[in-house]
C-alpha cells in the first residue's frame, strides 16, 4: 500500500496530518505531503501499523486529495 497528496487538490487543511502524524505532514508550500517520499512522485510506501490511520486521514480529507495506491 502506497500514499500521495494530491497537492492541486489539497487544501491544506491539516486533518491528514493530525490523523496520520507519521506519514503526513505539512510542506514549506502550506498542503501536506507525505513525510520521506521513496519515489520521485512523492509516494510513499505505508508499514502496515500505519494502514488504517492512512485510510481514515483519506476518508477524512474534505477535498479528497489522498491517493492510497494498493
Ligand atoms: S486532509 Fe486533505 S486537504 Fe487536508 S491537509 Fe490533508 S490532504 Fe490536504
Amino acid at each position: 500500500m502506497k500514499a500521495k497528496v494530491k497537492k492541486d487538490t489539497c487544501i491544506g487543511c491539516g486533518a491528514c496530518t493530525t490523523i496520520a502524524d507519521q506519514i503526513f505532514q505539512i510542506g514549506d508550500d502550506g498542503l501536506a505531503e507525505v513525510i520521506n517520499p521513496t519515489e520521485a512522485e512523492k509516494v510513499q510506501e505505508i508499514p502496515e501499523e500505519e494502514r488504517e490511520n492512512v485510510m481514515d486521514a483519506a476518508e477524512s480529507c474534505p477535498t479528497g486529495a489522498i491517493e492510497v495506491i494498493e
